[in-house]
């Protein structure tokens, strides 16, 4: 089976992509500080269609120093990896003005730092193999803008760049890399949204209505296919045409 790490797939976005690739057939290694009863029931499921597998491993990412050791024990026990799916991140809000500095230092290292050193690291088992998938999970907002979430949307932006430029460093040798940027979706990390401006969102986006989290799962889903072998370096957007 072909092995995938998917951060932050304890709940939200990342547990709905790695049960989705789990049921693609392949063998799910899930990442976070912690499990969640979510993830645990996940796991002691059957995997539907019985063909992949899904498991969890503990990593604080924001950690970096130990994001070497960390990917070297998994390579060790699940052998190479295929793919990689960089999502964990913070959802830091606030006027930038009011914001401490500590904290946009947090919201670069998760959300920049940490995903720059992960990918580092495993890419060089894909080089081995000379194919592989990475797909890291951006925001519309990296485009678009939104007022309060300046800081986060530099760091989403940063994974723009990020992706098109690996794609072509990475291009030669097989390897896929492409960005997905959700529009709001409704997790944990949106949870304190305002109502007022939630309806705004819905109104403003071309469906009438808000993407779901198994939107985004279905659009990794399809970039980890055979169908997508040939897309790379590309930013998906899927926002019910919130940005339309
Ligand atoms: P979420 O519900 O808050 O989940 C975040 C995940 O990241 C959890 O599994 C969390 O687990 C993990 N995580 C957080 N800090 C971590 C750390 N230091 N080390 C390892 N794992 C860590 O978020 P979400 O809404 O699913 O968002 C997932 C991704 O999509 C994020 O990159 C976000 O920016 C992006 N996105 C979300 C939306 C949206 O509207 N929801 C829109 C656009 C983009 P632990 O806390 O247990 O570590």
């Amino acid at each position: 089976m072909l092995n995938v790490l998917v951060t932050g797939g304890s709940r939200g976005l990342g547990l709905a992509m790695a049960v989705k690739l789990a049921e693609s057939g392949f063998n799910v290694i899930a990442v976070a500080r912690k499990s969640s009863a979510a993830l645990d029931a996940a796991m002691q499921r059957p995997i539907e269609g019985n063909v992949g597998g899904l498991s969890f491993r503990a990593c604080d990412l924001a950690a970096v120093d130990e994001i070497p050791n960390f990917v070297k024990t998994l390579r060790g026990e699940f052998g190479r990896f295929h793919g990689l799916v960089n999502n964990a991140g913070l959802g830091t809000g606030g006027l930038l003005a009011n914001m401490k500095d500590d904290a946009i230092e947090a919201l670069i290292r998760l959300n920049v730092l940490s995903p720059i050193v992960l990918t580092r690291h495993v890419v060089r088992s894909m080089m081995t193999g000379r194919e592989g998938r990475i797909v890291n999970i951006s925001s519309v907002v990296a485009a678009t803008g939104y007022s309060g979430l300046s800081a986060y949307s530099a760091t989403k932006a940063a994974l723009c760049g990020f992706t098109r430029s690996l794609a072509r460093e990475l291009g030669p040798l097989g390897v896929t890399v492409n960005a997905v940027a959700p529009g709001f979706i409704d997790t944990e990390m949106t949870e304190g949204m305002e109502q007022a401006r939630l309806a705004q969102i819905v109104r403003r986006s071309a469906l009438g209505r808000l993407a779901e989290i198994d939107d985004i799962a279905n659009m990794v889903d399809f970039l980890f296919s055979e169908k997508a072998r040939n897309i790379t370096g590309t930013v998906m957007t899927v926002d019910a045409g919130n940005t339309a």
